[in-house]
């Protein structure tokens, strides 16, 4: 213990050796998961506030493992990160996406856009964009269907190589949105040279409508940014009336969040489309 600084016996802390096997134990799982298709995607709906019509959805993965019941994807997405699994996870997560989207209109449920979160590991892949237009190839789905969702942090660690790629798919016609904006640190001079199509504004800022004052203007200068240049500006986390009321007074776009609806298994995004909930 007295050479402990030098982190020799780091090794022997059990605590530590307890959550270093747990991550060799979930990174295992993850890779079998993936091989034996345990997960799965819910759909979250996106609605105007313009039109009060469900104009999209965002695609979020689910994870039910055998071994260990359901597991969030805030714990698994940064296993996957660190192992790089990321890379088929979110390849396979992509072309769902963009199959989903396809069949709603194959079967004549509509026209929708489909998000899909992407995570930084994938989008430094030199495949990546590749990977991105044979999704949109194979499953015959316009470009203008489909969203990137890339959170702020991404942007601002690797920006020159992000902006290429991002550019490039841009021109292609597909969207690009940046997520959790607000939590970040990229400046308004980043937000100008980025090819971005969407601002999402992270749900801390909506959380607090109405209790606190600050972060009731917080959200008010956000969708003014968004608006001024020329981004569509989304609300996630959108549970209540009063913050629906809230964000629509303050001109957002699109909401998402419980009080729409939670991330939906397939039929029953379908089965919501078909309910014509107005709102
Ligand atoms: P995110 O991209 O910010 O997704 C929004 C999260 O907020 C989702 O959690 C969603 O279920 C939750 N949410 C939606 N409406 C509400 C609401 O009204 N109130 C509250 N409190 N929460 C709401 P989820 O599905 O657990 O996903 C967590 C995070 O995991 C996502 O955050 C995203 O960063 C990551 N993630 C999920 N799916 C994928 C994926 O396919 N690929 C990657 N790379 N990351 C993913
Ligand atoms: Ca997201
Ligand atoms: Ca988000
Ligand atoms: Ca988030």
């Amino acid at each position: 213990a007295k050479e402990a600084g030098k982190g020799k016996y780091m090794v022997f802390d059990p605590s530590f050796l307890q959550a270093f096997n747990e991550r060799v134990k979930l990174e295992k799982y993850l890779r079998q998961g993936l091989q034996n298709g345990e997960f799965l995607l819910h759909y979250q709906p996106q609605l105007s506030l313009k039109t009060g019509r469900i104009t999209g959805f965002e695609s979020l993965i689910r994870w039910n493992s055998p071994e260990l019941g359901f597991v969030s994807p805030l714990t698994f997405i940064k296993v996957a990160e660190d192992s790089r699994l990321i890379v088929s996870i979110g390849e396979w997560v992509i072309l769902q996406s963009c199959m989903f989207a396809k069949r709603l209109q194959d079967d004549g449920h509509g026209t929708y856009k489909i998000a899909v979160n992407i995570s930084v590991i994938q989008l430094l892949q030199d495949n990546f964009v590749n990977k991105v237009m044979e999704a949109l190839e194979v499953t015959g789905l316009e470009p203008q269907y489909l969203e990137l969702e890339i959170t702020e942090s991404t942007i601002v660690e690797s920006f020159d190589r992000l902006i290429q790629s991002l550019s490039f798919l841009r021109s292609k016609g597909i969207q690009i949105a940046l997520d959790d904006f607000g939590t970040g640190y990229s400046s308004l001079g980043y937000l100008k040279q980025m090819p971005i199509t969407t601002l999402k504004i992270d749900k801390t800022f909506i959380e607090q409508v109405p209790k606190d004052d600050d972060n009731r203007s917080l959200a008010r200068a956000i969708v003014l940014i968004g608006r001024k240049m020329g981004l569509q500006v989304v609300a996630e986390g959108v549970e209540t009336e009063q913050q629906m009321q809230h964000v629509k007074r303050a001109k957002c776009d699109v909401i998402q969040g419980y009080y729409i609806s939670k991330p939906l298994p397939e039929e029953e995004a379908i089965r919501l489309l078909h309910s014509n909930p107005v709102y």
